[in-house]
């Protein structure tokens, strides 16, 4: 077997953060461009969904969506910032695994049971994200900014334990 080359400190970037707060406000860039990708990429999700109450969720959750991108605005604005997204490459990579889950799966429940996994690996992307970046904002001093990233994270928290319980209860026996 060949030999890993010996793991280097890596040289940082010109623009690279230099404080916390400068990383905090990359963090929201790409949660941003997150956020409204979800927004774009929900609807296929809901159109391939079969069971009413899969479909449902994942309606409800696109309204949510929508209002976490509202709420970006607003915590972009209360750290008096422009609100600005940055491809987020981890959201991109889980929205082409799901375009490939549907390919993968037949219609019905199988396709269903894909659905519900590639939408909780979203769902746990955004709740890393949001915690670390509530915790940050608390920590520098944005208030209101840390209560609004944690009204998301609720949220997101919610939608996860919803696609368990659909999951469990109905999706997987059917898919079975
Ligand atoms: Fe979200
Ligand atoms: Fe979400």
């Amino acid at each position: 077997m060949a030999k890993n080359a010996p793991a280097k400190k890596v040289p940082a970037k010109k623009d690279a953060a230099e404080e916390l707060q400068d990383f905090f406000e990359d963090g929201l860039k790409d949660i941003y461009w997150a956020e409204k990708a979800l927004v774009k990429a929900l609807p296929k999700m809901q159109k391939n969904a079969s069971a009413p109450n899969l479909k449902t969720a994942i309606e409800s959750h696109l309204n949510e969506t929508k209002g976490h991108v509202t709420r970006l605005e607003e915590v972009f604005k209360l750290i008096a910032k422009k609100a600005v997204a940055a491809k987020c490459d981890a959201m991109d990579g889980l929205l082409k695994e799901s375009e490939s889950i549907l390919e993968e799966t037949q219609p019905g429940a199988v396709r269903d049971a894909g659905i519900i996994a590639a939408s909780q690996k979203v769902e746990h992307y955004e709740i890393a994200t949001y915690g670390t970046l509530a915790t940050f904002a608390s920590q520098l001093g944005h208030k209101d900014a840390a209560k609004l990233l944690t009204d998301t994270l609720r949220e997101e928290k919610n939608c996860d334990t919803l696609l368990s319980k659909l999951a469990k209860s109905e999706i997987n026996i059917k898919a079975k």
